[in-house]
C-alpha cells in the first residue's frame, strides 16, 4: 500500500514537472532564428571511427589532444546527440554519393547517383535552396570538389564518376566557395603538355605547388569559365587566405595530402597547400558576411580513404584532421546563437574496431587489492589490448599508400620481399617479417611472386588472401593484406574494404529549439529535411 501511493505521489511529480515544462516553453520570450548551417561530414566515419578519436585522447599514454578534450566532447558540452541510420531507396549499404544526395536534398536516392532521387529524377540541394533564399553557400573537401561528397551537393548526374562533367554543374549551381583538391579535372587535355603556354602559365599561377595535368578528356578551360562568372581564383594557401568574395580554390592536381602529411605540416606557415581547418576559416570568413546567413558543407573525406585501405596509422590522422577541423569551427561560432553545427558521416568504412585476442596474454601478475592479498595471480585468459598501442599508431610516418608507392618506385629486381620489409618496418612500428611479405606480395603481377603459392627459400607459403566479395579495390588489396599481417600486434581487426550499413552519430549544436529535433534515432533523408528546413 505504502509504495503504491509513493508511485502515485512520483507521477504527480511527473506530471507537474512536464506541465510546467510545457508552460515555460509557450512563453519561451525570444526563440533565436538559425541563420546559418554547417554541416560536416566525416565521409566513412561510423561510430567505430569516432571511437578511435575517443581512445586515442582518452587513453594514449602521449595523446597529442590538448587536456585529452576532443572537438566532439566540446560540442557535446551544450550540444544533442542523434543517430542516423544511411541505407538508399533499394539497398542496405550505402555509397558517398547516394548518402550525400539524401542529406543533400533530404530525399531518398539510389547508390552511385548524384543529386537525383531514387527514379532519376532532378531534385533541389540545400546549396541551391539556400541561394534562392539570399544566403551565401560553400563547399570546402580535402579529397577533391568533384568527388562524389561535395558533388552530391552541388551536382546532378547518373553516376558519380562522371568527372569531367561535375565541374560544369558545379559552376551552374555557383556556390560561393569552393575550396579542395582536384585542378585537373578543369583543365583541358593541352595542360597537361609541359611545353605548351598554358601548362607554363599555369605553373606560375599554381606557384609550382604541385604537378599541373589534365583529366579531362576534352579541350574545355573551365578556370576560364569560372573566371567569367566572377570566381577568383587560389592555388595555394597564401592565394587562399587572401581571397575575400566568390573563390574557386583548388590545391592539388587531384586528391589533397593525407592526414599523416597533413600532421607533419601542420603549423607551417610556407607549407603550400593548405589543410582542411585553414580552408574552412577561409570558408567562414567569407560566407560569415553575408548578413543573410549562409549555407557550408565541410568534408573530412579521407576518414574513407583510409579505413577502405584498413590503414590504421593512417586513419588516427585523418580523424585528427577531422577534430583539427570541428575545433576550428566551433571557436568561430562560440558564443553565437544564429549558427547549427550538425556533425555527422555518410556511413561508416572498413567494419574497424579493437578487438580482444588470444595472441600475446599477458602473464599472469599480483595485484594490490583485498582479493589478491594471499600471493593469488591474476591470469587473464586473453590479451584486451595495451593502450600503448595507440602511441604506436600514432606514431606511423608514411600511409600505407605511400610505402607501397615507394616500393614501385625501385628497380623492378629491387622490388623483394625484403624490401617492402625494410619499408614497413621503417616507416610503421608494427613490424613485419620477410615471410609475411612475401604473403602480403603474393598477389601482386610482379612475376618474383607466383600467384597461389611462393617460395620462401625451401619453404613453400601460402598466399595471404582478403575475402575477395569485399575487398573490390584490386589495387589496394596489398595494404588490406598489410593490414591483416599486423592486425595482432595493432589489437586491430577490419571486416570489410568497403562500407558497412552501421547506424552514425549525428552531433549536432546551436539553438536550443532547433537542435532538439535532432536528438532522435533518424535516416538521412530526415537529417537532410532538418537541415533544410533549419536554414528557412
Ligand atoms: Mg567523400
Ligand atoms: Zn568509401
Amino acid at each position: 500500500m505504502k509504495i503504491l501511493i509513493q508511485k502515485g505521489w512520483a507521477y504527480c511529480l511527473i506530471s507537474a514537472a512536464l506541465l510546467s515544462c510545457t508552460t515555460v516553453d509557450s512563453v519561451k520570450p525570444e526563440t533565436t532564428q538559425v541563420k546559418n548551417v554547417i554541416m560536416i561530414i566525416g565521409d566513412g566515419m561510423g561510430p567505430q571511427q569516432v571511437g578511435l578519436l575517443l581512445s586515442y585522447a582518452r587513453q594514449a599514454p602521449h595523446s597529442v589532444i590538448a587536456n585529452r578534450i576532443t572537438a566532439l566532447d566540446r560540442m557535446m558540452e551544450q550540444g544533442r546527440l542523434g543517430i542516423s541510420m544511411t541505407y538508399t531507396a533499394d539497398t542496405l549499404v550505402t555509397d558517398s554519393a547516394a548518402s550525400a544526395t539524401q542529406l543533400a536534398t533530404g530525399k531518398f536516392a539510389g547508390a552511385e547517383m548524384l543529386g537525383l532521387d531514387k527514379d532519376g529524377n532532378f531534385q533541389e540541394n540545400i546549396i541551391e535552396k539556400a541561394r534562392r533564399m539570399g544566403k551565401s553557400t560553400g563547399l570546402v573537401s580535402d579529397t577533391r570538389i568533384t568527388h562524389a561528397t561535395p558533388a552530391a551537393f552541388a551536382a546532378h548526374q547518373t553516376h558519380r564518376s562522371h568527372e569531367n562533367s561535375i565541374p560544369e554543374d558545379l559552376l551552374a549551381t555557383g556556390a560561393d566557395v569552393m575550396f579542395s583538391g582536384g585542378l585537373s579535372y578543369w583543365l583541358p587535355e593541352q595542360a597537361g603538355d609541359k611545353n605548351s603556354e598554358l601548362h607554363q602559365q599555369l605553373v606560375q599561377m599554381t606557384g609550382n605547388g604541385f604537378e599541373i595535368k589534365s583529366s579531362r578528356n576534352d579541350t574545355k578551360n573551365l578556370l576560364n569559365i569560372a573566371q567569367q562568372q566572377g570566381y577568383t581564383l587560389a592555388f595555394n594557401k597564401a592565394q587562399l587566405q587572401q581571397a575575400t568574395g566568390k573563390t574557386l580554390g583548388l590545391f592539388a592536381d587531384s586528391g589533397m595530402e593525407n592526414g599523416i602529411v597533413e600532421t607533419q605540416n601542420r603549423g607551417d606557415a610556407l607549407h603550400v597547400q593548405p589543410t582542411l581547418k585553414e580552408m574552412s576559416e577561409q570558408a567562414l570568413e567569407i560566407l560569415g558576411r553575408n548578413k543573410q546567413g549562409f549555407f557550408l558543407m565541410i568534408e573530412s573525406g579521407q576518414i574513407d580513404w583510409a579505413a577502405h585501405r584498413n590503414d590504421t596509422g593512417l586513419l588516427l590522422h585523418e580523424m585528427l584532421r577531422f577534430n583539427d577541423t570541428l575545433n576550428a569551427v566551433l571557436d568561430w561560432a562560440e558564443n553565437r546563437q544564429d549558427t547549427l553545427i550538425i556533425v555527422t558521416a555518410d556511413h561508416e568504412t572498413g567494419g574497424f574496431g579493437f578487438s580482444y585476442s588470444g595472441a600475446d596474454i599477458p602473464k599472469p601478475h599480483s595485484l594490490p587489492g583485498a582479493a589478491f592479498a594471499d600471493g593469488t595471480l591474476f591470469q587473464p585468459n586473453f590479451n584486451f589490448g595495451n593502450p600503448e598501442v595507440l602511441d604506436k599508431i600514432y606514431a606511423q610516418q608514411l600511409s600505407y599508400h605511400d610505402i607501397f608507392s615507394r616500393f614501385d618506385k625501385l628497380p623492378k629486381d629491387r622490388q623483394t620481399p625484403l624490401k617492402l620489409t625494410e619499408l614497413v618496418n621503417r616507416y610503421t612500428e608494427f613490424k613485419i617479417t620477410e615471410a609475411q611479405a612475401i604473403k602480403i606480395l603474393a598477389t601482386e603481377a610482379n612475376p618474383l611472386y607466383r600467384a597461389g603459392h611462393v617460395s620462401l627459400g625451401e619453404k613453400i607459403v601460402p598466399k595471404m588472401e582478403v575475402n575477395g566479395a569485399f575487398f573490390v579495390y584490386q589495387k589496394e588489396n596489398r595494404e588490406n593484406l598489410l593490414a591483416q599481417a599486423v592486425s595482432a600486434s595493432q589489437q586491430v581487426v577490419w571486416a570489410t574494404g568497403t562500407h558497412t550499413s552501421t547506424p552514425v552519430f549525428v552531433f549536432v549544436k546551436g539553438e536550443e529549439q532547433t537542435m532538439r529535433l535532432f536528438a532522435k534515432i533518424l535516416h538521412h533523408t530526415q537529417l537532410g529535411r532538418l537541415a533544410i528546413e533549419a536554414l528557412q
